[in-house]
């Protein structure tokens, strides 16, 4: 074990939970340092792909989950488009709809349920909440140009 990353806990190294007392220890070690309960490696090579799938789906979750911004964004801008410059209707619908795939891709990947981490479980919520709610855009859009082409 290298002595300047031991005491570093970055997100990107490589960790294993210890399965007796369940302190994160770095992959590689032949025996956890809290409680000496010696580590198999076909465990630590488990151990390392969940913790490094949970790592990444919480990392891109919250990059969903910042799209939640751009989505009043998009809201308030269908609302002005609306009244004032209606061609950038259909423009604002497609950014909906590639911001659809955030979500989409995310349950596609993690929402499997093989993963029954409580991080993994909030993200699932969270994600099915940001597909509705990038639907329910696309339904406010796609009405709002309806409306407009009728208006015509
Ligand atoms: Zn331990």
């Amino acid at each position: 074990m290298h002595p300047i990353s031991e005491n570093l806990y970055q997100p990107d190294t490589p960790t294993i939970t210890c399965p007796s007392c369940g302190e994160t220890l770095l992959y590689g070690v032949k025996s956890c340092r809290f409680c000496r309960h010696a580590i198999d490696p076909t465990y630590a090579r488990k151990s390392v792909t969940s913790q490094a799938i949970l790592t990444h789906a919480v990392k891109s979750a919250n990059t969903v989950r910042t799209l939640r911004n751009l989505l009043y964004l998009q809201l308030g801008l269908t609302i002005l488009a609306f009244l004032w410059d209606p061609p950038y209707l259909q423009l604002i619908l497609i950014v909906s709809i590639i911001n659809l795939a955030g979500p989409i891709r995310w349950l596609r990947k993690y929402g499997r349920g093989d993963l029954d981490h409580p991080e993994i479980l909030k993200a699932q919520k969270d994600m099915k909440i940001e597909l509705y709610c990038w639907l329910g855009a696309i339904i406010i859009q796609a009405t709002a140009i309806i409306v407009w082409l009728v208006r015509l």
